[in-house]
């Protein structure tokens, strides 16, 4: 405590990918003070490692595109269990956000005409990714990351934030710890935005990197905040399987905008076999019209190679499970026989590196071997679709920490594009709420406490190991909440988690607290461990299968549970779950979703259900 760092802030975003970075430029603008803090470098966000685009309907390549295709077909991929006002305000303002990137100095791909190209997404009815290559991360986060420290916005990087300070149920600040020296530093702020992203860590199999321990998602849930339907997970269908030590890497949506193909290990182009009737109407139904569709973008008609993920990740799933799988458990991702090598490089430039260096495998000459990975969290904290207020006053949300936009599924796009939308909300609206709210008072013996715990880990009496225990909560998110679970599993999932707090509980760190990994996993562990909890107690309570989420003991969706949101949060240091209605949305955006959707029903195949 005695040397403790100290600073006062209007407003601190913690977390400095895209959603924070855009916050933090919002918030400055309007005259707040403003902080930025991240525990990587900066520029190290997950928001640098996105791929294949920005969804919006610029309508650049389509000029039929607009923004309420965009909210229809976000609506459809979500499976309907989205915040239709965030849909909504996501689908009309992308296309601002993505063009202001611009003015600050990104620069897209372009159309022959010069404008912003847009390139095919699985579950977008047009060509609407704004991209760079396949490395459109890169150059937005170069792009906020500037504007961002031009702006003169002080950033305090490779920087932990543990607590959340609050004040008669407002949050008024944070505390953590500096990753190099282990000097604690807190933070008093008006308000403070959550950007720290989503949990993929949790899990075994993952496109995520060391970041993703579920920080934001564990600090709101301890200073009171609602989240909802954490069993909402994405599995991307495409990740590297081989060589083990790159499994669940991305490969990006991309290669199948771009003309490439999912196949058996028999060669057969499976996802024929799997199209849900909410879809058929978008479709291509056989090889030739797909073959058409990639070859002639004015039929406007997909492969089913590009429908949602959740989608194309349980087909995949079915295909290996029926004996169908390659040798190292994936199937065949073939973009070689479809396009001529120069275009592959062009187009993927990251992909062909990626096969080339870690898996030895040339592209443009042989095909990929992919399988599912976990990829992202639709759920998260609630908040406010207007302003990213949680439900705990002075504290917003936005980027993939916040939920309700995606619904049950994420388009592939739609995140970029969200970060940019709420993350510009969540920075105005704390900037305002910091100006109007009191000066926030730092309680001295909350801070206390909360450095206490911090410093714990040294001085517990047991001899568990972070790692050991990490790894077998890995083990167990994927063998037990995976793409497809049972109650049983489900149960067994949770007995299991316990456990691994108990041992969590144990594990003591040596040494000092100038740079040790070990401290900063023990207490990111309990992030994890909190945050697993709540997805798998949530899962079992969702009686249904929709989107990310598969139960094998209950197949179909419920149209009853079609409209309720599982609200998760903690009183007296217990977790409760309860269900509560989602607001329907007006008439007319109802009109836009379409009136061929079976009451909030999608086909839905399960484990070697559709073969
Ligand atoms: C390989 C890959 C490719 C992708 N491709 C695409 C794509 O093409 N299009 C698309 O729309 N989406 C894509 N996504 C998803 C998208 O990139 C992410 O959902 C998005 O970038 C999340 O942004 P964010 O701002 O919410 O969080 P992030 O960009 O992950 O930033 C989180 C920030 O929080 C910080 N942080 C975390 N915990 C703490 C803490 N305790 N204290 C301080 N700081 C903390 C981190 O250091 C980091 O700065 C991809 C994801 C991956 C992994």
């Amino acid at each position: 405590m005695n040397d403790m760092e100290r600073h006062e802030y209007d407003v601190v975003v913690i977390g400095a990918g895209g959603a924070g970075l855009r916050a933090a430029i919002e918030a400055n603008a309007l005259g707040a003070k403003t902080a930025i803090v991240c525990k990587s470098l900066l520029g190290k966000a997950h928001t640098v490692m996105a791929e294949g685009g920005i969804a919006a309907a610029l309508a650049n390549v389509w000029k039929e595109d607009n923004w309420r295709v965009h909210f229809r077909d976000t609506m459809r991929g979500g499976k309907l269990l989205n915040n239709w006002r965030m849909a909504q305000l996501h689908a009309q303002e992308a296309p601002d956000r993505v063009l202001e990137l611009e003015e600050w100095g990104a620069l897209f791909d372009r159309t022959k005409d010069g404008l912003i190209l847009q390139r095919d997404f699985g579950g977008h009815r047009y060509a609407r990714l704004a991209h760079v290559g396949d490395r459109t991360g890169l150059e937005m986060i170069r792009t906020l990351q500037n504007h961002a420290v031009a702006s003169g916005i002080d950033v305090f990087m490779e920087c932990t934030l543990r607590h959340l300070l609050t004040d008669g149920g407002r949050v008024v600040g944070a505390v953590g710890y500096w990753r190099d020296s282990g000097r604690l530093i807190a933070f008093g702020a008006g308000a403070v935005v959550l950007a720290t992203g989503g949990v993929g860590k949790a899990w075994r199999i993952t496109s995520n990197s060391w970041e993703y321990t579920g920080d934001g998602i564990a600090m709101a849930l301890e200073a009171g905040a609602d989240l909802i339907d954490m069993e909402m997970t994405q599995f991307h269908p495409t990740g590297m399987v081989w060589p083990p030590s790159v499994r669940g890497l991305l490969v990006t949506e991309g290669v199948r905008g771009d003309g490439g193909t999912l196949k058996n290990s028999k060669g057969e182009r499976f996802m024929f076999k799997y199209i849900p009737d909410f879809f058929r109407a978008d479709t291509a139904d056989t090889e030739e019209e797909a073959d058409r569709w990639y070859e002639d973008k004015r039929n406007n008609r997909r492969t089913p190679d590009l429908l949602p993920r959740d989608e194309v990740a349980r087909a995949i799933n079915s295909e290996v499970k029926a004996g169908r799988g390659t040798e190292h458990g994936g199937v065949i991702l073939d973009i070689a026989s479809r396009r001529p090598a120069d275009y592959i490089k062009r187009r993927l430039p990251s992909m062909y590196h990626q096969f080339k260096e870690l898996a030895d495998v040339d592209i443009t000459k042989e095909a990929m071997e992919i399988g599912p990975t976990l990829h992202y969290i639709m759920g998260g904290i609630r908040v406010d679709a207007d302003t990213e207020q949680t439900t705990v006053p002075g504290l917003y949300a936005a980027g993939e920490v916040a939920a309700g936009m995606h619904g049950a599924n994420r388009l592939g796009g739609n995140s970029l594009s969200d970060l940019l939308v709420f993350g510009r909300r969540a920075g105005a609206s704390a900037a305002e709420y910091a100006k109007r709210g009191a000066t926030p008072r730092i309680d001295g013996t909350q801070l206390g406490q909360f450095a206490d715990r911090i410093a714990e880990p040294f001085q517990r009496s047991g001899n568990e190991n972070p790692y050991a225990v990490h790894s077998a909560l890995q083990d167990t998110m994927q063998e037990l909440v995976g793409i497809i679970r049972t109650r049983s599993e489900l149960e067994e999932a949770l007995v299991r988690v316990e456990r691994l707090r108990a041992r969590a509980a144990r594990v003591r760190v040596t040494g000092t607290r100038r740079y040790n990994p070990g401290w900063h996993l023990a207490l990111d562990l309990e992030n994890l461990i909190g945050v697993s909890e709540a997805v798998t107690r949530s899962a079992l309570l969702r009686e249904e299968s929709r989107g990310g989420h598969t139960r094998e003991d209950f197949p179909k969706p419920d149209p009853r549970w079609g409209a309720q949101n599982v609200v998760a949060r903690k009183r007296d240091g217990r977790l409760e779950l309860v269900t509560e209605p989602i607001p329907t949305a007006p008439d007319e955006l109802q009109r836009l979703i379409g009136d061929d959707k079976p009451s909030g029903e999608v086909a839905v195949a399960a484990a070697g259900g559709a073969e």
